[in-house]
């Protein structure tokens, strides 16, 4: 077959529309995309030439060459790379095989407006070359073979592929410029896109003259230089290179280790979180070279899963440059590396969160939850997350560290109190916590899913328990303002508690009285042993439980409500009131849970009728 005419992806039309649409005011980045994907090539030929020296022969020098041509309206980018067969082509051009392509895309359907940040964190890749482009060109040959194919596109739902000839291996991508981008096909502004963008990869970028050939790049690799011969500047194209994003990174950590490991790092924490954090698949974040030939960006070993928010480089002299991919994942050296990398990252991290505190409240922010993955998965470093861990809490509206929080417990406290939930603004008013904080306890505000489950995990902090108010039986005896009050006691409370139980049936687990409550009348809570309640409503959420967890009733003897439900026990006609109101209290903790009420309509039934029960006094 010659020709052939093919659909796009249906992701791959959608995410060109977004591309078209909201990166016009980026629209140089086309260029640092596709000499990008030229200097991924050579790596990728780099590589497979130090098994199969052949492929390279006869032409051992990678460059990236653009073509500018002003009658024409196009600009050529050519390059000796690794090249694609005809069904390279067909998948790396026709589909989006990237991790979190999926979560990308429904990110940038949702954003309100072109948010430029949340394409930048995927990185758009070679279908950026539309932005400028209305009609493209690829014509590439894969190393090792003497075929080539041109796969054609104007990036409207379709492409074609066609058979083609070229002289060597390599990609020759021509893009027919749009009248109001043939500033691309000038000379000047590609050096200055060049120089602005592309400047400090290793692959030399050259641009065509009428004398030959001029380079337009350093084409020096960023990370082996000192770190004082490096500016911001140089910092922030090199992270915008490795991220492919727009943003600035939040830390640069450039690091020359000699002696027992020898390895050279450059690595950033970025600026706002990249879309594709929770995807399993997503590569490895960190680039490994050695010696500076590019190995792998799959080296899943080298940078812990927690601290996957980093990107940069790693290039190490420690490792055989021809250990095949799979036998690199068990290197031990490479565990080191990796290990030691770590120690830094978490030193560089302390650093900042004692110096500015501020800025590392954004840090947290992105990157918390992620990073709270180690206190499970690395209990060896698990002291160290501790120490970079921010929580909310009762005690301000501020972030606070543990430390800060066992400093502040009081005499006789053990434990180190928590409450899970989805949002601190709302835990903040929970019932549960009443009673701690009349008692002057702090109560930790946990709002990540993460956090359902280190604790469990971890039980420890410096020998404090971490307990769960919403968990369990709370002895913590009566409030210090609550001695005075009035509450029902004894034979009196028996009663009311004997009814409810034996009324709520299944609708709860138990119903008992609590000193965890001061100003509401009652409270759910899940047993000792029990699921806790937040965890169960996260995995109803993601439909890995079904049905409801019932709650203990807990109630809160002090509370003129409850006081006036024993009181009306005593009338044998208002016992179905009183049970109506039972149900209202589990219904209305329901609500506030986020569950809401089991049966609506009975709620809303019972609720009319217990309110004009009030008003007209009729309860029996
Ligand atoms: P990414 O570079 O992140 O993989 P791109 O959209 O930039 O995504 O490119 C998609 C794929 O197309 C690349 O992974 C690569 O396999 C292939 N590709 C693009 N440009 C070239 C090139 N110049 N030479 C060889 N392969 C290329
Ligand atoms: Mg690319």
């Amino acid at each position: 077959m010659t020709q052939q005419t093919l659909a796009f992806q249906a992701e791959v039309s959608k995410l060109l529309q977004i591309v078209a649409n909201s990166l016009y005011s980026h629209k140089e980045v086309f260029l640092r995309e596709l000499i990008s994907n030229a200097s991924d090539a050579a790596d990728r030929l780099r590589y497979e030439a130090i098994a199969s020296p052949e492929l390279t022969a006869g032409d051992p020098t990678f460059k990236v060459l653009l073509r500018p041509d002003q009658a024409a309206k196009t600009l050529t980018i050519e390059d000796n790379g690794i090249g694609m067969s005809r069904q390279d082509l067909i998948d790396n051009l026709g589909t989006i095989a990237r991790s979190g392509s999926a979560a990308f895309l429904k990110q940038a359907t949702d954003a309100k407006e072109k948010d430029v940040s949340i394409i930048g964190q995927f990185g758009v890749g070679f279908y950026s070359a539309f932005i400028v482009a209305d009609k493209v060109e690829v014509t590439s040959r894969r190393a090792g073979s003497d075929e080539a194919w041109t796969w054609t596109s104007d990036g409207k739902g379709s492409f074609t592929v066609t058979q083609a000839t070229r002289p060597g291996r390599g990609t020759t991508i021509v893009l027919h410029l749009k009248d109001e981008h043939i500033e691309f096909a000038d000379p000047f502004t590609l050096r200055r896109v060049v120089k602005a963008h592309s400047d400090h990869i290793g692959l030399p970028v050259k641009l065509a003259n009428k004398d030959g050939e001029e380079t337009v790049n350093e084409a020096s690799a960023l990370w082996m230089r000192a770190r004082k011969d490096v500016t911001e500047e140089q910092y922030k194209e090199f992270y915008q290179h490795v991220t492919h994003g727009f943003d600035e990174p939040w830390l640069t950590i450039h690091n020359k280790a000699e002696g027992r490991l020898e390895y050279t790092a450059l690595l950033f924490v970025p600026g706002t979180r990249p879309a594709d954090l929770y995807q399993p698949e997503r590569k490895s974040p960190v680039r490994l070279y050695v010696r500076r030939v590019f190995v792998t960006d799959e080296a899943k070993a080298l940078i812990p899963s927690y601290l996957r928010f980093l990107r940069g480089v790693v290039d190490t002299e420690d490792i055989a440059l021809n250990v095949s991919r799979e036998m690199l994942q068990h290197d031990p050296v490479l565990a080191r590396i990796g290990s030691a990398l770590t120690t830094k990252v978490f030193s560089e991290l302390e650093k900042k969160a004692e110096k500015e505190p501020e800025a590392y409240e954004k840090f947290w922010e992105n990157f918390g939850p992620v990073l709270k993955e180690g206190l499970y998965e690395d209990p060896a470093k698990r002291d160290q997350v501790f120490k970079l861990a921010r929580f909310r809490s009762t005690a301000s509206e501020k972030l606070t560290s543990l430390a800060e929080y066992v400093a502040r417990m009081k005499e006789k406290q053990e434990a180190i109190y928590f409450i899970t939930g989805d949002n601190a603004a709302v835990l903040r008013h929970s019932p549960q916590i009443e009673g701690f904080l009349a008692r002057g306890y702090e109560v930790l505000l946990l709002t990540d899913a993460v956090d359902e489950f280190w604790v469990p995990a971890v039980a420890l902090y410096e020998g404090k328990k971490f307990v769960s108010v919403t968990q369990g039986a709370a002895e913590l005896g009566p409030a210090p303002a609550s001695d005075k009050q009035e509450r029902v006691e004894g034979g009196e409370l028996a009663v009311l508690i004997a009814h409810l139980k034996q009324g709520l049936g299944d609708a709860v687990k138990d119903v008992r009285a609590t000193d965890r409550l001061t100003d509401s009348a009652a409270c759910l809570v899940a047993g000792d042993t029990d699921m806790p309640r937040h965890l169960a409503r996260m995995l109803r959420a993601q439909g890995q439980l079904q049905g409801s967890l019932p709650g203990i009733l807990e109630i809160n003897p002090a509370h003129a409500l409850i006081r006036a439900m024993a009181q009306q026990m005593t009338n044998v006609g208002a016992r179905e009131h009183v049970l109506d109101l039972g149900r209202l209290l589990v219904d209305q903790e329901r609500i506030r849970e986020g569950d809401g009420p089991t049966d609506i309509a009975a709620f809303s039934k019972r609720l009319s009728d217990v309110m004009a029960r009030a008003l007209t006094g009729k309860v029996a």
